[in-house]
């Protein structure tokens, strides 16, 4: 049964949670801050016409706290927020993004807002025009997140495509396993590009037409109708369209080997990650492979990288790190890495003051008269 909005609100251990309004723009966000013990919080802005704004409010918890486990399985001093954007008709979008912009630049690099659903490299040069603590993919930002994330998302396929042959990782043969690509979109289109270039067949589908047509044309990809892809003949499914995929009664249906993809949140439940596991099927943690564009993102904004290719890379080995231990301790990797996630964050917190406050050592010491004063 889902949970009512107070409910939703008191079984949440978000740090801060914050609602914006304005109703002459028509603009009504909701931001979360779940967790900032390790450092500054990342996430990206998800623009949807919620139908209620429960739906928007546990949208945002659970996305924001994803970032905190992908942050933590990344090894990143950095920690989960996210905001979502409730789409409505009277909606001034490009104002609505200005004050928005605003907002983050307030909180003085506490929250590095970036791209997510419904918002794209438009709305995030908006932002840029009044923060400096938003991700703007391209040459002027930490490069092609989209890229960064696909090239995550590979490794993890290098990963599977190990264990199933029990060969390492520079060995495994990508080309010769089938893959079925839910979502033809920036990551799955070049998901599709570089397995078709290995040699690999690759069925796809994509609710747009022409996402899908350009696909066939300039990959080869075999279409399928979207609702038939999880019946698809194929070795390995890549969800790269949405969360909430994996329930009870889709995996029922699906018949694959293995599953990693770049979609946030597939499972439904943790349980659900279980009952693939028992039926061996091997299932990557989304916020493990899905974490390519997080780590450039992040490098760039706290050291000035930008370049992150080997740490992007590194996805892989940490996947088969994973799959290994799962085995040895007979659990689903789906689980262990949520436990795994859950140990850092709590290391994080033992040893941090507190959340992160940028501010916070300027104004001790402002307020110390200069003199160094203990934690
Ligand atoms: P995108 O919007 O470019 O592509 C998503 C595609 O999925 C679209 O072409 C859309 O038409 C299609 N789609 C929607 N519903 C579908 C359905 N029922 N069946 C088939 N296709 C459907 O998004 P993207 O940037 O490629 O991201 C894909 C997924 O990966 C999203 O869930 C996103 O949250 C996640 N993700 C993306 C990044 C990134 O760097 N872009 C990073 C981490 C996670």
């Amino acid at each position: 049964m889902q949970q009512t909005f107070l409910e939703t609100l008191n079984t949440s251990d978000h740090e801060q949670l914050q609602f914006l309004r304005d109703a002459e723009l028509g603009l009504f966000a909701i931001v979360a801050i779940h967790d900032s013990h390790a450092g500054p919080a990342f996430g990206g802005i998800r623009r949807c016409a919620y139908t209620h704004l429960a739906d928007g409010l546990r949208d945002v918890l659970r996305l924001s706290e994803a970032m905190t486990d992908k942050c933590a399985l990344a090894g990143i001093p950095g920690g989960g927020a996210k905001a979502v954007l409730l789409d409505r008709p009277e909606f001034d979008a490009d104002a609505a993004y200005r004050l928005l912009g605003r907002y983050v630049e307030n909180l003085g690099g506490r929250w590095y807002c970036g791209p997510d659903v419904g918002t794209g490299t438009r709305e995030l040069e908006i932002l840029a025009k009044e923060t400096r603590f938003v991700t703007v993919p391209g040459p002027d930002g930490p490069g092609d997140l989209a890229d960064a994330t696909a090239r995550g998302v590979l490794a993890g396929l290098e990963a599977v495509a190990a264990e199933f042959t029990s060969t390492s990782r520079a060995q495994a043969d990508l080309g010769a396993l089938s893959y079925a690509i839910q979502g033809l979109g920036e990551v799955g289109g070049i998901l599709a590009r570089e397995l078709r270039a290995r040699g690999a067949r690759v069925v796809g589908s994509d609710v747009d037409d022409d996402r899908l047509a350009n696909a066939i044309d300039r990959f080869g990809v075999e279409p399928c109708a979207s609702e038939e892809i999880l019946g698809a003949g194929c070795d390995v499914f890549v969800p790269c369209a949405l969360g909430g995929i994996l329930h009870d009664l889709s995996i029922e249906r699906m018949r694959f080997r293995a599953i990693c993809g770049s979609a946030n949140n597939i499972l439904a439940t943790e349980e659900h990650g279980d009952q693939l596991a028992q039926r061996g099927v091997l299932v990557a943690p989304d916020y493990l492979v899905n974490s390519g564009a997080l780590i450039l993102g992040a490098a760039f904004h706290l050291f000035g990288s930008r370049d992150s290719a080997a740490a992007i890379d590194r996805i892989g080995d940490e996947l088969l790190e994973l799959f290994a231990r799962a085995k040895g301790e007979r659990i689903a990797p789906t689980r262990l890495a949520g436990q795994i996630a859950r140990e850092r964050r709590a290391a994080a917190r033992s040893l941090a003051v507190g959340p992160f406050f940028p501010h916070e050592a300027e104004l001790r010491n402002d307020l110390d008269g200069g003199r160094e004063i203990e934690p």
